[in-house]
């Protein structure tokens, strides 16, 4: 039996966070589902991120109806991965927005639909029907809208999760959209990215005037939960590390590490894809990509040790 940490209140809807402001939450946040926001102005409302396959899009835009009459007609991509952009197209009437580097990764991927049905089984069915859609409009750093009252900022503060992660910050409301960022008591996957420059973007943002958080995965939060999710990075960052020069395998340091705590967090098998990246980074190699096959078979392998199940079991839930 599985123990995850499920926090009260942690299942899917919507949810005013701010006046006018709303947080999209997905229970419960594992690989594939994820979170969004949308902002309400006279004109048209703003969305942050369009979710992955169109049963999850449009239960958003349903929810969406129910609070206003307007269309969304600007929708920022936090990231480029297809559980914020896959339901880019549903969103008809609106400019997207999102990091130059988002932009690139998604033109450059396309939709891959066979390996998106073999790494995600359980929504195998919808990804023949998702249409591409990239953003129409990019920024290196950051762009600032003036909005619904209030000044909505678009920053990005280096690689993290991917080399393209953007937030959205309300400074008035001291609200962040984190995108995935922020992971809270599910695992951060940093396989496309950099988890030393992660630790360091959490600590800007431990330092920013925020009090809610809405993070990628997860339950809403704040800064308690970023800084759980830091320590978890902290942790992995370092116990990698040792057994990285002690010349361990990534294979073998992702069975050695003690998660304490973090293994009550959904999957706790990204911490193979995770100590991958990291010897990478040691190794200063950055600039290559992970083989997404062998991740996903790594990740597929360790859970089956770890929970007994069989390592093909197309209902283990994600991967
Ligand atoms: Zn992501």
């Amino acid at each position: 039996m599985n123990n995850w940490i499920t926090p009260e209140g942690f299942k899917t809807g919507i949810e005013e966070v701010a006046p006018k402001v709303y947080a999209y939450i997905q229970a419960f946040g594992e690989l594939g589902v994820s979170n969004a926001g949308l902002l309400l102005d006279k004109e048209g409302a703003m969305a942050v991120d369009a979710l992955m396959v169109p049963s999850m899009t449009r239960r958003f835009l349903a929810a969406i109806k129910k609070v206003t009459t307007k269309p969304v007609t600007r929708l920022v991509n936090t990231h480029h991965h297809i559980d914020h952009s896959g339901g880019n197209y549903l969103f008809r009437e609106a400019e997207i927005v999102g990091h130059t580097y988002c932009r690139d990764e998604i033109v450059r991927t396309g939709m891959p639909v066979d390996f998106f049905q073999k790494r995600i089984p359980s929504f195998a069915a919808e990804f023949p029907k998702l249409k591409l859609a990239v953003p129409d409009v990019t920024f290196e750093d950051s762009l600032v809208f003036h909005q619904a009252g209030r000044e909505v900022e678009l920053r990005h503060l280096g690689p993290a999760h991917t080399f393209g992660d953007a937030f959205v910050y309300l400074p008035k409301d001291k609200l962040l959209f984190a995108g995935d960022l922020a992971f809270y008591y599910v695992t951060p996957l940093a396989f496309q990215g950099h988890v030393g420059n992660w630790i360091k973007v959490a600590d800007r943002i431990l330092k920013m005037d925020v009090e809610i958080i809405v993070p990628g995965h997860g339950p809403i939060g704040g800064k308690k939960e970023l800084r759980e999710m830091r320590t978890y990075l902290a942790l992995i960052r370092r116990e990698a590390k040792k057994r990285f020069d002690a010349g361990m395998t990534a294979e073998q340091a992702a069975r050695d590490v003690k998660l304490g705590i973090f293994a009550r967090w959904r999957e706790p098998e990204r911490i193979l894809p995770n100590i991958m990246r990291l010897y990478q980074e040691f190794r200063n190699e950055l600039d290559q990509p992970l083989d997404a096959l062998q991740v996903f078979d790594g990740m597929r392998q360790l859970r089956a040790e770890w929970h007994g199940h069989g390592a093909d079991d197309p209902d283990m839930c994600c991967i």
